[in-house]
C-alpha cells in the first residue's frame, strides 16, 4: 500500500498515512467523545473533546508501534523493512520481500499481537495504579476513562490480528506453521487464504444477520471488515498463483539473447541512427577489443541530451558491467523479479560462465504471463 502522506522516520522506517486512515481517525474521534460524554456527562465540551484527541493520538501510537515490533523483528531476520502505512484498518508494514523460512515468518507475525497485548495490559495496569476499580463500574476520572479505553482497544486489537486470515498477522501465523509441517509455501498460502476467505465469508452473513434483524450497526462494521479480508485474501491467493506459474521458471528459460554487439568509441548519434532504428533491437552489447564492457538501451540514450550525441561516445554513458546487479541463466525467475524490483531497474544481464549470455527484462516476463493467461482462456 502506497502511503498519501509522509509523516516522518523511526529507527530509519518510513511512517505514513494512507487516506483511508483520516476516515477511521475522525470515527474513532467522534466515537471517544460520544463514549466520554455519555460516561461523564458533567464534562465540559472543551475536556472531552481534548481528551478524545489526546486518547486517539495516543491509539495512533500504540498502533505505530505494533508495526514497529513487526519491522525490529523482519529487520534482525534479514528482511529489510523501509516503511510503514497507517490505512482504515490498522497499519502494514512494508516488507521487501517474503521471508525465507517459517521461523522467520512466525516470529515476524507474532510479535505484532504480543506488542499490543502488553500495551493493553500496561495501560490497564497504569489506571488500575491510578486507582481506577474495574468492578467499581465506568471509571469517573477523566484520567482513567482514557486509559482504561487504550487498555481495551489494544487489546481487542491483538485478538482481531490473531484471526487466522491471511494478510492478518493470524493468518500469517497460521501460513507459517502449515508451510513448517508442508514445506511448501505456495500451498500453504493457498490453504491459508482459503481459511481467510472463510471466515471473511462468515463475517459478512454474521454481519449482515444481526444488522438486519438487530438493527446493530456493529453489525455492518463487521461485514465490512469481512469484505475487507475477503478481498485481501483474494489478492494474496492471485499473487501466489503468479509465483507458482513463474515457480519452475529460469532467467535462462525466458532471457532473450539476440542482443548485437557494438563498438564502444561509436558516438551516441551513429548509435541511434546505424543501430538502434535500423534494427529495431532494443539493447545492444558495448564491446572494446573483444571485451565485453556493459548494455546499453535506448533508456542511457535518452538521458543524454539531442544535441550532445555527436560529441559523447557509448563508453560515457554505460554502466559497467561490473557495477550493476546481474543474474545467472540458473537464477529463478521470481528473484529476477524480486531484484529488478528492488534495484528499481526494467533490465538485468545475464551472466554465464563471466560471459554475458543475454538479458532479462519486466518485459519479458509480462509477455509470458499474457501468453499463459491466453492459453488458460482458450
Ligand atoms: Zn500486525
Amino acid at each position: 500500500m502506497r502511503p498519501s502522506i509522509r509523516l516522518g522516520r523511526i529507527f530509519g522506517i518510513e511512517i505514513g498515512l494512507h487516506y483511508s486512515w483520516f476516515i477511521i481517525a475522525l470515527l474513532i474521534m467522534f466515537s471517544l467523545s460520544g463514549h466520554f460524554h455519555t460516561v461523564n456527562p458533567q464534562w465540559s465540551a472543551g475536556l472531552t473533546w481534548s481528551l478524545a484527541a489526546i486518547t486517539g493520538l495516543l491509539f495512533f501510537a500504540s498502533i505505530v508501534a505494533h508495526e514497529l515490533s513487526h519491522a525490529a523483528v523482519a529487520n534482525a531476520r534479514g528482511i529489510p523493512v523501509k516503511s510503514i502505512t497507517l490505512f482504515a484498518l490498522g497499519g502494514v508494514a512494508n516488507v521487501e520481500r517474503e521471508s525465507s523460512d517459517p521461523k522467520s515468518e512466525f516470529w515476524m507475525a507474532i510479535v505484532g499481537p504480543i506488542t499490543s497485548l502488553v500495551i493493553g495490559l500496561l495501560f490497564l495496569a497504569i489506571a488500575r495504579v491510578a486507582g481506577w476499580r474495574p468492578m467499581a463500574g465506568t471509571p469517573p476520572a477523566p484520567l482513567w476513562a482514557g486509559l482504561v479505553w487504550l487498555g481495551y482497544i489494544n487489546i481487542s486489537l491483538a485478538v482481531f490480528n490473531m484471526i487466522p486470515g491471511y494478510p492478518l498477522d493470524g493468518g500469517r501465523v497460521l501460513r507459517s506453521i502449515v508451510w513448517g509441517i508442508n514445506r511448501n509455501l505456495v500451498r500453504a498460502t493457498k490453504i491459508t487464504a482459503g481459511v481467510g476467505q472463510f471466515i471473511a465469508i462468515a463475517f459478512i452473513v454474521f454481519g449482515f444477520f444481526r444488522f438486519f434483524y438487530t438493527g446493530a450497526f456493529g453489525g455492518l462494521w463487521l461485514a465490512f471488515i469481512g469484505w475487507f479480508l475477503a478481498d485481501a485474501a483474494g489478492a494474496s491467493q492471485a499473487g501466489v498463483e503468479v509465483s507458482a506459474a513463474l515457480a519452475h521458471l529460469r532467467v535462462g528459460d525466458v532471457m532473450s539473447q539476440d542482443c548485437p554487439a557494438v563498438d564502444s568509441n561509436v558516438n551516441l548519434r551513429t548509435f541511434a541512427e546505424d543501430h538502434l532504428l535500423r534494427t529495431g533491437r532494443r539493447c545492444f552489447v558495448v564491446t572494446q577489443g573483444g571485451r565485453q564492457l556493459g548494455i546499453v538501451t535506448i533508456n542511457e540514450l535518452k538521458r543524454v541530451p539531442r544535441e550532445r550525441w555527436p560529441f559523447t561516445i557509448l563508453a560515457d554513458i554505460l554502466d559497467p558491467l561490473e557495477h550493476v546487479p546481474k543474474v545467472s541463466p540458473d537464477t529463478a525467475l521470481a528473484d529476477a523479479l524480486q531484484l529488478m524490483a528492488r534495484e528499481e531497474v526494467n533490465l538485468l544481464p545475464v551472466i554465464s560462465n563471466g560471459r554475458l549470455a543475454g538479458v532479462i527484462s519486466r518485459g519479458h516476463v509480462v509477455q509470458l504471463m499474457q501468453t499463459q493467461a491466453e492459453l488458460k482462456a482458450a
